[in-house]
């Protein structure tokens, strides 16, 4: 298994080790399996495991459902299961409504700017901030400037916030939108920046923006309820369904969600919500790019919002290996791994991309020193792609849909590419990565650093 081309290998084993540990030794083991039935519970918004999101560390448990008693169990509602095995019926692959050998973004209608062919959004859950002004809105991309009153909104900079009940006493960036619960946005005056989230089981059609609501759905899970497909969420044009599972193959029950939305038609957009319980950046960001990347990685979703339930500890900021991002807290920290996710699935760019050969025995430079540098001087330039292929012979073929290449062509000697065109050849390497800027110059596709 390979996790990163530009690494020595054994600092990919951190990574294969987290990677297996997901599935030999999971917090998320012990909660519920199918068959999935109603308990009657319900559980609060953005707390779908049942437990308070962003809890760094340990935090109360609102919502947190009583344990589970067999006594209260109902059947679910929506006819799906066969009552005998407590199983959802197979679909031959033929008969799913989507590829799961190629990738076709799922259809959507818009719900304002979600859905559709717009690009994901990024939903940062600030409920369990303690305080919530200009400032602590860094975190999430958004910078002010006191003296001039103004923000500066980052290339990754969440699109929606989720802040509980709390309304802010500040002028809010003009991109930025809030989701509040459903009492908390009835009381609020605005209505343009502020919109409600319920839960399916609370959902109240009075309680309802004009322009856009999300739904939370549990799928498939023994919290989540029965889901009747005629509910009038479904394909409503204000409605974002917001999916999650409180099951431990939660990412497969999010996904056979979207398959029975598929073959009923049901277009609404989805936001994916997980909540990870591990205790290190590492393991969060193994846990939060598994959960969703799959999903991304097959057309399927909106938009993303990631959290922590009260099992989840954050012991460091520091994720092992290279990060470039600055990482001062944990709302950062999140929203940077959100952001990274849809970057690595190609479904929003929010940075420099880098293709780079694995290296090996034909290899004239190096490649790991070499990408570092390079990355160094160009990891500004939002949505730019550059490869880097340590040979002439095979460089080239592989270096897929890059805009530049920087390619070895003999030794202390490169080559420099535009898309698949030679623009200089046998360039001396000391001098190399000043004449790629001076190409991504002539080109109109570099800016100064900020
Ligand atoms: S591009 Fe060249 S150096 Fe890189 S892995 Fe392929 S053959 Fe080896």
């Amino acid at each position: 298994m390979r996790v990163s081309l530009t690494e020595d290998p054994e600092f990919e084993i951190p990574v294969c080790k987290d990677l297996v540990k997901r599935y030999l030794n999971s917090p998320e083991v012990g909660k519920s399996e199918s068959p999935k039935v109603n308990s009657g519970n319900n559980i609060t918004p953005f707390n779908l495991s049942g437990s308070a999101s962003s809890g760094l560390p340990d935090l109360p448990t609102p919502g947190l459902p009583s344990a589970f008693s067999t006594e209260f169990r109902t059947f679910p509602t929506h006819g799906l299961y066969d009552l005998d095995t407590f199983r959802l019926p197979e679909y031959p692959a033929s008969k799913l409504p989507y590829s799961p050998f190629e990738y076709k973004r799922r259809d959507s209608f818009e719900v304002d700017i979600i859905g559709g062919k717009q690009v994901p959004v990024v939903v940062a859950d600030l409920s369990q901030m303690e305080e919530i002004g200009p400032k602590q809105l860094e975190s999430v991309g958004y910078i002010y400037d006191e003296a001039t009153d103004k923000w500066t909104i980052k290339d990754a900079a969440a699109d929606f916030i989720f802040t509980g009940n709390r309304i802010l006493d500040f002028a809010l960036p003009g991109t930025l939108k809030v989701i509040v619960y459903p009492e908390t946005w009835s009381n609020c005056t605005d209505k343009t920046k502020y919109f409600p989230i319920s839960e399916l089981l609370e959902y109240n059609p009075e309680v309802k923006s004009d322009s856009l609501n999300f739904v939370m759905l549990d799928c498939f899970s023994e919290w989540g309820g029965g889901i009747e497909f005629d509910h009038p969420i479904f394909n409503d044009l204000s409605t974002v369904l917001c999916l999650s599972s409180t099951n431990s193959n939660a990412m497969q029950s999010v996904r056979r969600m979207f398959v029975e939305l598929g073959i009923r038609g049901i277009k609404n957009p989805v936001i994916l919500i997980t909540d990870s319980s591990w205790k290190t950046p590492d393991e969060h960001l193994i846990h939060f790019a598994t959960e969703t990347g799959a999903l991304l990685l097959e057309g399927l979703g909106d938009g993303i919002c990631l959290g922590y339930t009260n099992k989840s500890k954050m012991e460091t900021m520091k994720a092992q290996g290279r990060t470039y991002l600055e990482v001062k807290d944990s709302f950062q920290f999140t929203n940077n791994t959100a952001f990274s996710i849809l970057q690595a699935t190609r479904t929003r760019i929010s940075k420099t991309e880098y293709i780079s050969c694995p290296s090996c025995g034909r290899t004239l430079f190096d490649l790991q020193e070499t990408t570092a540098r390079i990355r160094a001087v160009t990891n500004h330039l939002k949505g730019v792609k550059i490869a880097i292929m340590g040979c002439i012979v095979n460089g080239p073929g592989e270096m897929a849909d890059a805009d530049f290449g920087y390619v070895g062509s003999g030794p202390g000697k490169i080559t420099l590419y535009k898309g698949k065109e030679v623009v200089k050849r046998n360039v001396d390497s000391a001098i190399a990565v000043e004449e790629l800027i001076g190409l991504l110059k002539e080109n109109s596709a570099w800016v100064e650093k900020s």
